[in-house]
């Protein structure tokens, strides 16, 4: 049998071939400083929060801070020498519920019916036995991809399995079906993460991307979760108004800080959106304020996206996505699943996150970025989030 070559040997070689570039790498190290202080004090602090952040550390463990070590010096270690590597566990996974959605939002593929994968529901076992797996190093569970969370019957009783495992947990919703029930049940699953998607004051604008959605639900829905944090005297879930800024509700950002605050919501944060076509913009969904727009007009008046599109990615290092029949892709840009890298199905996760697809994949973004179709319109390398 082949012997697999040591990893401290590796290591120390990585170093060695390394210390030849040692001024270039102390620019480059510089400079990621540099660019993780502007993270902090750009995107992470106008939106910092005292109680989910000490919630979120509470989650932490030694072997989860250790894994999160390993992963972090792999991906700085890629971007110094060129050649993928991977010591860790993701810290972060995305398990999707469902795919099936109550709205038809147009750039959502659930939305549209446009999937051409199958829909259906996580199965509960299914999604007990991978965490079983994998809960020691996983710090960060996400309950969303495609489609509306709270249609999968079973969705709050994976979140509350998840927190007795200590994981924090988030999902996003679209608030429809948060009667005073489900909020209570919510409170009472442990969920440390709520994110309502509300792209509008009045029903009119609210409708123009949300179809289908009815505004005054999802606010009955906001306040059902305010009332039941109360009455059951709990610090979580964090609750939060996603507002995705789109050209036509552009104009009602400060009537959203206003409307959040009259709820009692404990933030509301403003997302920039992906838009497929944003070269042409079938929809008139790309903001004309810059700031909110993940997109600029190039030299020659065409539209480009403003990352630059570098040849790396945090996301791909840190994350990854299962969908709902357990197909494990690179991260929720891949939304139909065109680039599977394994499936649970036949594979363990451990054995998967290391394989050979995972190893291509990881090597052709390295070499080249621009040539993977989901990773030439995606939002890594700008920030998503915005005052
Ligand atoms: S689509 Fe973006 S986030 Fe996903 S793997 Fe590619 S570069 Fe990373």
């Amino acid at each position: 049998m082949e012997k697999a070559f040591p990893k401290e040997i590796a290591f120390v070689l990585l170093i060695s071939t390394n210390l030849m570039r040692l001024p270039k790498q102390i620019k480059l190290i510089n400079k990621a400083f540099k660019n993780l202080v502007n993270l902090i004090f750009t995107t992470i602090m106008p939106y910092f929060n005292w109680n989910d952040t000490i919630n979120l550390l509470k989650k932490s463990s030694p072997r989860r801070f250790w894994n999160a070590c390993k992963v972090y010096s792999s991906y700085r270690l890629t971007r110094l020498t060129g050649n993928p590597i991977q010591w860790g566990y993701p810290i972060s996974i995305s398990f999707e519920p469902t795919t099936s959605c109550n709205l038809r939002c147009p750039e959502c593929p659930s939305g549209m019916r446009a999937f051409t994968r199958p829909t259906g529901m996580l199965d509960q076992s299914f999604f007990k036995k991978t965490i079983d797996e994998i809960y020691k190093e996983l710090l960060y569970l996400i309950f969303y991809f495609q489609g509306e969370p709270y249609l999968n019957p079973d969705f709050l009783d994976m979140v509350r399995y998840a927190h007795e495992k200590k994981i924090y947990t988030a999902t996003s919703t679209n608030a429809h079906y948060l009667t005073d029930a489900k909020a209570k049940a919510t409170v009472e699953s442990g969920l440390d993460r709520l994110i309502i998607s509300i792209d509008g004051t009045t029903q009119d604008v609210y409708e123009q991307y949300r179809i289908g959605g009815n505004l005054e639900k999802v606010l009955d829905g906001a306040k059902n979760i305010v009332k039941w944090k109360k009455a059951l005297n709990s610090k979580t879930p964090f609750v939060f108004f996603q507002f995705l800024v789109v050209k036509p509700n552009q104009h009602q950002i400060e009537a959203i800080k206003k409307l959040g605050a009259e709820i009692g919501v404990d933030q509301v944060r403003f997302k920039t959106a992906q838009v497929y076509d944003f070269e042409n913009d079938p929809h008139q969904l790309v903001p004309t304020i810059d700031k909110y727009s993940r997109y600029k007009t190039g030299k020659d008046g065409k539209r480009l996206v403003k990352s630059g599109l570098s040849n790396h990615c945090w996301r791909l290092w840190h994350a990854n996505v299962i969908s709902w029949d357990g197909l494990v892709v690179p991260c929720c840009f891949d939304k139909d699943a065109m680039h599977q890298l394994g499936n649970l199905n036949n594979q363990s996760f451990k054995e998967l996150w290391k394989n050979p697809n995972y190893l291509q994949f990881r090597n052709d973004l390295t070499k080249s970025r621009k040539n993977i179709d989901i990773c030439a319109n995606c939002s890594e390398g700008l920030s998503v989030w915005e005052d």
